[in-house]
C-alpha cells in the first residue's frame, strides 16, 4: 500500500486479497477488512470455516463444468433429462437461471475457442457435451453464448460436432437491440444479426 493508514503486514495482505474480488478496489477492500477485524467471531469464524470447505469439497464436474460437490454424483449423471442449455461459464448460467425461462439441464464448456482459425477446444468441455448428447438421447441442444465474435465462433464448431447426431439444435436469438443503431453495434452483434435475418412479416 502506497499510505500510511495500514502497516500491519497481516491486514495488508489481507487488503491486497481482497481487492482481487470482482467489483472491488483497495478502497472497499479495505472497508471490508475493518468490517471483518471488528467482527472476529460473528464473521471471520464461520467465514474461515466455510472458506476451507469450499476449497476442499468443491470441484467442477469434469462432465458438465458445474460446481458440485466432491463427494455428490452430479445431477448431469444422476437424473434423465433431454434438453441441454450450453453457456460459457458459470455465471452465464447464473444469469440465465435468474431469468427463471429455463429449467433444465446446463453443460458449462469453460470459455470460448478463440478464433476460426484456432479450433483447438484446450480445456473446454465440448467432447463430453456430444458424448452427453449420446448418451442421454438429447431431444434439444440450447447454444446460449455470448454474441461476441468468440461466442458464435464456439456455438459454430458445437452445431458442426453435432450434426450427424438426431438433436435439435437452438440458438438464441441475438438480434439488433431494441434501440440500438446499426452503426453503433459491435461487429458481433451485427454479424449475428445479419447471419441470423429472417423474412419480414407482410400482411
Ligand atoms: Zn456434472
Amino acid at each position: 500500500m502506497t499510505d500510511n493508514s495500514v502497516n500491519v503486514k497481516e491486514i495488508e495482505n489481507l487488503i491486497k486479497i481482497i481487492s482481487k474480488l470482482p467489483g472491488l478496489g483497495p478502497k472497499s477492500a479495505k472497508r471490508i477488512v475493518l468490517k471483518l477485524i471488528n467482527n472476529k467471531e460473528e464473521i471471520i469464524k464461520p467465514l474461515t470455516n466455510t472458506l476451507a470447505e469450499v476449497y476442499k469439497n468443491i470441484i467442477r464436474c469434469k462432465i458438465c463444468g458445474n460446481l458440485k460437490s466432491i463427494n455428490s454424483i452430479c445431477s448431469c449423471s444422476s437424473k434423465k433429462y433431454e434438453q441441454i442449455c450450453v453457456v460459457e461459464n458459470i455465471a452465464d448460467m447464473w444469469v440465465i437461471e435468474s431469468t427463471g425461462i429455463y429449467k433444465g439441464h446446463y453443460h458449462i464448456l469453460g470459455g470460448t475457442l478463440p478464433s476460426l482459425e484456432s479450433k483447438k477446444d484446450d480445456g473446454l468441455l465440448i467432447k463430453s457435451l456430444i458424448d452427453r448428447v449420446s448418451k442421454n438421447s438429447i431431444k434439444e441442444v440450447i447454444l446460449a453464448t455470448s454474441a461476441t465474435v468468440e461466442g458464435q465462433t464456439t456455438a459454430h464448431y458445437i452445431q458442426d460436432s453435432l450434426k450427424n447426431m438426431n438433436v435439435k439444435i437452438s440458438k438464441l436469438a441475438q438480434g439488433l437491440p431494441v434501440g440500438g443503431e446499426i452503426e453503433y453495434l459491435d461487429d458481433g452483434t451485427l454479424f449475428s444479426a445479419f447471419k441470423n435475418r429472417g423474412p419480414v412479416a407482410t400482411d
